[in-house]
């Protein structure tokens, strides 16, 4: 029998929700369906993505049933891919900007946490080409994509892997969830993005309802130039995940603190190992409590693993310390 592959435990876990709950062909609210997991390999670590897919419940519309995915999902990896795009954008930028070979890039990725094999490698490479080779004015592979579709909601994601490489713009259609366009561009300029999407603007003959990003200052003002009047809405995941990145630092310097206060659980369990009094099971019971609090990871950035780690350390804490006030635990 075929040996099952380990599978990773995931590091990150996101919970990505449709931003756009109207139908975009009948305007009735799409009602949320189904969650589907997805889980990513980024630079960042593994993530585990709950998906709120939603669909349009109203039989008389044309796109009734029809699945609409949170439009977040396609910034974090392409359709069926298992590594994010972080790290096809961090791959591409280190094949053709730094001109690095294909075991040089393997090495980088599996130093930075990746856990990859060259031939992937290749892969990422190749999905990369093609990317980078899609062409909105194209009209047979537009047509292909889109079919009799009427509107488009257009998603805009930037990745630049590290300060200084290239960025990744990628241009989608979150009903297809198609790419229309993509480039890698030095600069995060707005200018060159609103170029992009006049591009896509003037190929689409399907309306536009909504714009969809993460809102950085340079996605603003091009889709304010570009699409006048469109609403731009905002993707809470990473908006939020931007807005949390202070409490993220602070909360992580806090947990190294606190991981100082609890040092020497080891030698408190060693030392009661071979007792066969309920106090040495006891003491046992307290130590995997401390031991359990220091593996909990929360769920950042709204469960921060720094604030997780104090919460269960103070509960340990005033158990402990009911046990000293009744009177039935020695002072060790
Ligand atoms: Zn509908």
């Amino acid at each position: 029998m075929a040996r099952k592959k380990k599978v990773a435990p995931a590091n990150q876990e996101a919970i990505l929700e449709c931003i756009q709950q109207k139908c975009p062909h009948c305007g009735q609210t799409m009602w949320s369906d189904y969650d589907n997991e997805r889980r990513i390999r980024t630079l960042s670590g593994i993530v585990q993505l709950t998906l709120k897919v939603r669909r349009c419940a109203n039989r008389g519309c044309e796109r009734y049933h029809q699945v609409y995915r949170p439009e977040a999902e396609g910034k974090w990896a392409l359709p069926k891919h298992e590594f994010g795009l972080d790290v096809i954008a961090y791959a591409g930028s280190l094949r053709y900007q730094e001109h690095r070979s294909v075991p040089q890039i393997h090495q980088i990725l599996r130093e930075k946490g990746v856990n990859i094999c060259q031939r992937s490698v290749g892969h990422i490479l190749d999905r990369y080409d093609e990317l980078l080779s899609v062409s909105v004015t194209d009209k047979n592979r537009i047509e292909k994509l889109l079919g009799s579709q009427k509107q488009v909601i257009l998603a805009i994601d930037g990745l630049q892997p590290q300060v200084g490489q290239e960025v990744l713009w990628v241009i989608r259609d979150c009903i297809s969830e198609s790419i229309l366009l993509a480039r890698s561009l030095l600069s995060s300029r707005g200018e060159d993005l609103s170029q992009m999407l006049a591009e896509v603007v003037a190929a689409l003959p399907q309306s536009i309802v909504a714009v969809v990003s993460d809102a950085q200052p340079s996605i603003r003002n091009a889709v304010a130039s570009a699409l006048p009047n469109k609403p731009h809405q905002l993707c809470h995941y990473h908006y939020y995940k931007e807005a949390f990145k202070p409490i993220t630092e602070a909360d992580r310097h806090a947990k190294k603190e606190l991981k100082k206060l609890v040092r020497g659980v080891r030698p408190i369990e060693r030392s009661v190992s071979d007792q066969q009094e309920p106090i040495g099971e006891v003491v046992k019971g307290y130590c995997l409590a401390v031991r359990s609090a220091l593996t909990d990871e929360g769920h950042p950035p709204l469960d921060p693993p720094g604030v997780k780690l104090r919460q269960r350390l103070t509960k340990i804490h005033s158990s402990l310390e009911g046990v000293k006030k009744r009177g039935n635990f020695p002072n060790h």
